[in-house]
């Protein structure tokens, strides 16, 4: 399902890209003499909106970036899948059904994530653990049958959850390069990467667009917002961390080939007995995280600022600053549940203030 339209004529000199809002905001002309501004929307990838914002001279060139786009996401999306089948694909669901009974054959992009998971799970002591997938079941069906049924929402019994819990060891995750294959040696073990695959596909189709030379480019895959270049007029594109009210920004960040992925407990909830239970899951407590409200990544690789968002919503502001400080190139915001925001070293340096 695919949205498309052209602002031929003028007209954009500043934009504001709401992330997780879906709103976009024109409130300025644009001095571009040769390139328009075009926007493209579908939301069939990832359970979420998709958003594309490309300068080009001619409808025609973006109307194919957006399809080529698209096209790359669906394959990602198809792939990443846990909870579907696809006629002639094996992708993650085809892994879990094959739990303890044998590998499963995969595409090399298959392996390539969930490398790139258990080389994220060590750096994060565990904190983002895509093995968790047994425990993170349980929450997402006591989570939709509570939306569902609000008057019945119940929260899972904590002995399923710790049972669960003795089926999240991430090396019983057996990748063969080799025969390219995934074996899953736990029977009741199950993936879910839903912490990365958002960030780990978008980088992917964003290195592929700045090999073929596409410059001026702003991708938003739910939270997961991705800018290439600068927009037509040459200034940097303006991208508002959204507020856990969903009303306003908490600030504005410049995004010149950068990306900012924010994880927050507003985003998937649902509501026990007055309190809202959030699906971002702390592998200590086997419970919703409760240290912030939301953290946000911004730096040059997607995959890895999403797996650092969930990452750094698990554990406490002191932990989350020393990883964050040891990286170069890595900014980290959070914010707690009194509002208090904490910015780290380098942030505030690409902050815009208008
Ligand atoms: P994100 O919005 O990137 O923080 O990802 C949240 C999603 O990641 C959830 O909907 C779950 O599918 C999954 N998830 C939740 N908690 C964890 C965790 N501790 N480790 C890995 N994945 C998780
Ligand atoms: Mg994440």
């Amino acid at each position: 399902m695919k949205q498309f339209f052209s602002l031929l004529t003028a007209v954009i000199l500043l934009f504001m890209f709401c992330t997780g809002c879906n709103t976009v905001k024109v409130t300025e002309p644009d001095s571009t003499e040769k390139l328009s501004r075009y926007e493209g929307s579908f939301l069939d990838v990832f359970d979420t909106v998709t958003r594309i914002v490309v300068y080009a001279e001619t409808e025609a060139t973006a109307s194919a970036i957006v399809d080529n786009i698209h096209a790359q996401l669906l394959n990602h999306h198809q792939l990443f899948d846990i909870y579907n089948d696809y006629p002639g694909i094996h992708n993650l669901k085809t892994i879990n059904d094959n739990a303890g009974i044998r590998p499963v054959k995969v595409d090399k992009q298959i392996l390539d994530l969930l490398d790139y998971a258990k080389k994220m799970y060590t750096f994060t002591g565990g904190k983002m653990n895509v093995a968790l997938g047994s425990v993170l079941q349980i929450w997402h069906n006591y989570r939709e049958a509570g939306i569902d049924d609000p008057v019945n929402a119940a929260l899972p019994p904590i002995a399923d959850l710790k049972a669960a819990n003795a089926h999240t060891n991430i090396d019983h995750l057996i990748i063969d390069r080799d025969a390219s294959t995934v074996y899953l040696a736990d029977p009741t073990m199950q993936l879910d990467v839903g912490a990365i695959a958002k960030g780990y596909a978008a980088q992917l189709v964003i290195d592929k667009l700045r090999a073929e030379g596409v410059q001026h480019l702003l991708l938003s895959i739910g939270g997961n917002v991705c800018g290439i270049g600068l927009r037509g007029d040459g200034t940097p594109w303006k991208v508002g961390v959204q507020s856990p009210d969903m009303q306003s920004n908490l600030c504005t960040v410049a995004l010149t080939n950068l990306n900012l992925v924010t994880s927050g407990s507003y985003q998937r909830y649902y509501t026990v007995n007055g309190q809202q239970y959030h699906h971002i899951i702390d592998p200590e407590t086997l419970m919703p995280a409760d240290y912030f409200v939301s953290v946000s990544i911004l730096c040059d690789d997607s995959g890895k600022a999403d797996a650092l968002s969930t990452a750094l919503f698990n554990m406490p502001l002191s932990d989350g600053r020393t990883m964050i400080e040891s990286l170069d190139g890595v900014e980290a915001m959070w914010t707690d549940q009194n509002g208090v925001e904490t910015f780290s070293s380098g942030f505030e340096s690409l902050l815009i203030h208008d």
